[in-house]
C-alpha cells in the first residue's frame, strides 16, 4: 500500500456525474488499483502503515484518455500542411492526390517491424504529455492483407505497451483505388469483417461517413454486419457536411459518434437519447482552420457525454499531447476547465467502454494517475503549450518522470 499525500489538489471527475476536487488531497493504492481518494489526514489515519510519498505543491489527475487516434502509418504529410497555410483545402489536397491516399501507400509499403518502432516512439510521446490509455485505429491499408498488417501491429502494442490500448478496425476508412466501391464494400463485409471478428483483432469497427466517403446505406450495412460478428460501431461522422451522421450512430447502437462538426439538433437528440458518446476533435478542426468546430456546448446541454480525443494522424492533426487538446477544447468550444478535464478522462473512457476500469481517481478504479508540478489545476488551461507533467504512474506504476525519462 502507498500514499500520495499533502498534494495541493486531487482533481477527478465522478462516476455517474460531478467533478471533486480535495485540497491537501490523498491518494491510497495498492499495487494497481485505487483503495482512498480523500484528504491526507483521513488517508494516514486510514492506513497507518503505509509508504508515504509527499507530493506537496503538486496536482493530481486521472491519466489522460485519448479516445481516437490514427497511429499506425508510414511516413508523414508535413508538406501538405504546409499547403493548407498556402491556402489549399482538405478536398484540393486529396484531389491532387495526397490526404489520405498517400499515407495508404506509404503503409501498404511499409514492413510491419517499421510500422511497430514508429508507433512505439509517438506512444511513448504521448506518454510524456499524461495520456495512459489509448484508442488505435487501422484503415491506412485498404486491402485484406494491409490492414491485417495493421491490427497485428495494434495487436502487438497491445500485448508490449505500458498504456491500455484499444483497437479499432477502420477498413471504411476510404476507398482503395484499384476496386471498385461497391466491390471494396463487399470484400469488407465477406473478408475482413469476419476475419476481424473471428481472431478477435480488434474491440470495435469504425466507417468514414461523410460526403465523398462512405453513404449512410453503406455505412449501416457494415454495421449491422459488425454487429452480427459482435464488434461494437464507431463512426466518423459529420465531419465534413451534415450527413445525418449523428442519428446514424445513434441508430446503430455506437459506443460513440466522432468529430461530429456539422451534426444536426436532432441527430444530438437521438445521441443522447441512446447513449452515444460524442468523441470531439478540436485539434483537427483547428488544424484544418475550419471555420466551425463540432457543438460541445450545445451536445452537453442536450445531455450527451462529451469526449475529446487528439485525432492524432499524419494528415489533418499531428497532435500527441492531449494537454493541448483539453486547452483547445475550452478555447475553441467554451467548454469549462472542469468540463475539459471530464472529457479527456473520464468521458473518453466511457468512449472506449472502460469507465468502470479507468478515467478518474475513485476506488476501485486503476491507479492512473498524473502528477503535475503546477498550484492548481486551472494552469492547464492558464499556461498555454506548456508541459507541467512531472510523473506518470499507470496501474500503480511509475512509467514515466520527466527527470529521468523513465519507462
Ligand atoms: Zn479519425
Amino acid at each position: 500500500m502507498i500514499i500520495l499525500h499533502n498534494a495541493a489538489q486531487v482533481i477527478t471527475p465522478l462516476t455517474g456525474g460531478g467533478f471533486r476536487i480535495v485540497d491537501r488531497g490523498a491518494i491510497a493504492y495498492d499495487q494497481d488499483l485505487i483503495v482512498f481518494v480523500g484528504s491526507t489526514e483521513e488517508a494516514i489515519a486510514s492506513y497507518p502503515s503505509a509508504e508515504r510519498i509527499d507530493v506537496s505543491r503538486k496536482v493530481l489527475l486521472p491519466g489522460f484518455v485519448d479516445a481516437h487516434t490514427h497511429l499506425i502509418f508510414a511516413g508523414n504529410r508535413c508538406n501538405e500542411f504546409l499547403m493548407r497555410l498556402r491556402g489549399a483545402t482538405y478536398q484540393e489536397i486529396a484531389a491532387a492526390g495526397g490526404g489520405i491516399q498517400s499515407t495508404v501507400k506509404a503503409t501498404r509499403d511499409a514492413a510491419p517491424e517499421q510500422l511497430l518502432e514508429a508507433a512505439r516512439a509517438d506512444l511513448q510521446t504521448m506518454l510524456s504529455f499524461g495520456t495512459t490509455t489509448v484508442e488505435i485505429k487501422s484503415g491506412y491499408g485498404l486491402t485484406f492483407e494491409s490492414e491485417m498488417k495493421l491490427l497485428q501491429v495494434a495487436g502487438t502494442l497491445r500485448d508490449t505497451s505500458p498504456q491500455d490500448i484499444l483497437i479499432t478496425f477502420l477498413g471504411a476508412h476510404d476507398f482503395p483505388r484499384e476496386k471498385s466501391r461497391e466491390d471494396y464494400v463487399v470484400e469488407l463485409m465477406e473478408n475482413m469483417l469476419p476475419a476481424v471478428a473471428g481472431e478477435k483483432l480488434a474491440d470495435f469497427c469504425d466507417v468514414f461517413c461523410d460526403q465523398g466517403y462512405y453513404s449512410n446505406e453503406q455505412t449501416r450495412t457494415i454495421g449491422r454486419r459488425a454487429a452480427e460478428l459482435g464488434l461494437r460501431m464507431k463512426l466518423h461522422v459529420d465531419e465534413l457536411a451534415d450527413v445525418n451522421g449523428a442519428a446514424l450512430a445513434a441508430e446503430l447502437n455506437a459506443v460513440s459518434a466522432d468529430h461530429l462538426i456539422f451534426a444536426n439538433d436532432e441527430g444530438i437528440e437521438k445521441m443522447a437519447e441512446s447513449g452515444v458518446c460524442a468523441v470531439l476533435l478540436p485539434g483537427t478542426s483547428f488544424s484544418l482552420r475550419m471555420p466551425r468546430h463540432a457543438p460541445a456546448r450545445k451536445m452537453i446541454a442536450r445531455g450527451v457525454r462529451v469526449a475529446t480525443a487528439t485525432d492524432f494522424n499524419p494528415g489533418t492533426c499531428f497532435c500527441h499531447s492531449m494537454q493541448y487538446i483539453l486547452q483547445l477544447s475550452t478555447l475553441l468550444y467554451g467548454l469549462t476547465a472542469e468540463e475539459a478535464i471530464t472529457a479527456g478522462t473520464l468521458n473518453g473512457a466511457a468512449a472506449l467502454g472502460l469507465e468502470s476500469r479507468t478515467g478518474s481517481l475513485e476506488p476501485g478504479k486503476q491507479m492512473d494517475c498524473l502528477i503535475f508540478d503546477i498550484p492548481h489545476y486551472g494552469y492547464l488551461f492558464y499556461n498555454l503549450g506548456s508541459n507541467r507533467l512531472e510523473t506518470v504512474v499507470k496501474r500503480g506504476k511509475v512509467l514515466w518522470n520527466k527527470k529521468q525519462n523513465l519507462r
